[in-house]
């Protein structure tokens, strides 16, 4: 099966957004072992639209349509491939009370042009919204298949996870096998390493694939295998896991996909420890990504952003002797990031403080580079540790990477 994604929507010609549906649902369709060999992007024009999908269904045998299904009148999706498919467009009775609903718990008048948003090609399944107004539309005609979707993500995604995917899987996919995955999240490894040591199994294709994944400070596997049964998938799936680990022994944090914040929050609410934080480059986006996990407030205490020299003295404790004159190692330096750590430790009674400072950048600061951090770690009844960074990239990243590794360590 191969499938082209059209993604609809003026602004992205513009360059105005960015195409990240088309990535979400490449990465999807990969996994579900469909081939993309196109993907397309079209403004809001009825004529270029329909050439679009005239296009695809030559060359595809599943077509996903992204954007164009709201309310307005550049809205056209649904218009042209019912053009194409030589279909009547009719208002959706389930879909219609949905948009009247919405309006009425408002209190606000309903617009005509809202109307349009109920709209669904003649005998299709309506794909519904449970995120926004829009209803979807899936539709086989002639041997393939078409699927519609919002445009905005967060209405995309539900709607293709729990609505498309599944109708995709029963009408399109019928004598496939269906593809199980099992994602593997790393702790304390580069994606290089991770690559050199797996290269031979990714490259063989072996079954279950490997795909190796990196964004921003996070390294990921996806495992995927066919399998008549989940059963037999969760043996394949096991099998493969337990190769890796032996490959990259203690680094395996998790075999779902969750971020390493939510394992430490998980860890350390079962076991009953607590947690501080003290950061100076850092802002806060330590605190941050711990509070963002829900139960987190079963083991986080709080802690400090201490970013001036003056406030890791004032709130930390740190001696001024660290921090200035000729001979003091200055802010960011290993001396201060074990400071800091053990004195927020100590201040809020945790049983692990952790502590950041470095040079985000852009440009060095008091004579060091930017991308050198100082994290520290400190355990009660332990010595506490102080591990230094060489971070390339951007501020964003240097930032971000300084949290997930400090995180990566108290894992491990
Ligand atoms: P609406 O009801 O909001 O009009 P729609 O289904 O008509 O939704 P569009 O009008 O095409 O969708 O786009 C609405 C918004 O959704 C865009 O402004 C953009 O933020 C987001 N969006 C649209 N297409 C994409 C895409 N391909 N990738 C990422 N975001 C997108
Ligand atoms: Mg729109």
């Amino acid at each position: 099966m191969k499938a082209e994604i059209i993604a609809v929507g003026t602004e992205l010609l513009l360059g105005q957004i960015l195409n990240t549906n088309a990535q979400y649902l490449s990465r999807e369709l990969a996994a579900m072992g469909i081939d993309v060999y196109f993907q397309t992007v079209v403004g809001d024009n009825m004529g270029r639209l329909q050439h679009a999908i005239e296009l695809a269904s030559e060359r595809a045998d599943i077509l996903l349509l992204t954007g164009g299904i709201g309310p307005t009148q550049d809205d056209l999706t649904k218009d042209a491939l019912a053009a194409v498919l030589g279909r009547e467009l009719h208002i959706d009775a389930a879909a219609m009370e949905q948009v009247e609903e919405f309006f009425v718990s408002r209190g606000r008048d309903m617009t005509e042009n809202n109307r349009r948003q109920a709209l669904v090609i003649e005998g299709c399944t309506p794909l519904p919204n449970e995120t926004g107004l829009a209803v979807g539309v899936a539709i086989a005609q002639d041997g393939k298949f078409y699927i519609v979707l919002p445009g905005p993500p967060k209405e995309m995604k539900p709607m293709f996870d729990r609505q498309a995917k599944p109708w995709l899987q029963q009408h399109a996919l019928t004598d496939e096998m269906p593809i199980y995955s099992r994602m593997l999240k790393f702790a304390g490894i580069g994606e290089s390493l991770l690559e050199d040591k797996l290269l031979d199994l990714i490259q063989a294709q072996s079954d279950p694939t490997i795909a190796p994944y990196a964004k921003e400070g996070e390294v990921s596997v996806r495992l995927s295998t066919k399998a008549a049964s989940e059963a037999e998938a969760e043996k394949k799936l096991e099998a493969m896991e337990a190769k890796i680990q032996e490959r990259l022994p203690g680094h395996i944090y998790a075999n779902t996909d969750m971020p390493i914040e939510q394992k430490i929050v998980e860890i350390m609410s079962e076991r009953g420890l607590t947690l501080s934080a003290a950061e100076s480059c850092t802002g806060g986006l330590l605190m941050e990504s711990i509070t963002a996990i829900p139960g987190s407030s079963a083991m986080f205490l709080g802690g400090f952003v201490c970013y001036s020299n003056e406030m890791k003295e004032k709130l930390l404790r740190v001696p001024r002797s660290l921090l200035e004159g000729e001979q003091a190692p200055g802010a960011v330096s290993r001396e201060v990031a074990e400071a800091l750590a053990d004195q927020v430790r100590t201040i809020t009674g945790s049983d692990f403080g952790l502590s950041v400072t470095g040079v985000a950048g852009p440009g060095d600061s008091e004579g060091k580079p930017a991308g050198l951090v100082y994290v520290g770690l400190a355990e009660r009844g332990k010595d506490t540790e102080v591990f230094e960074l060489r971070l390339g990239g951007n501020r964003e990243s240097v930032r971000v990477r300084s949290v997930k590794t400090l995180l990566y360590r108290l894992w491990l």
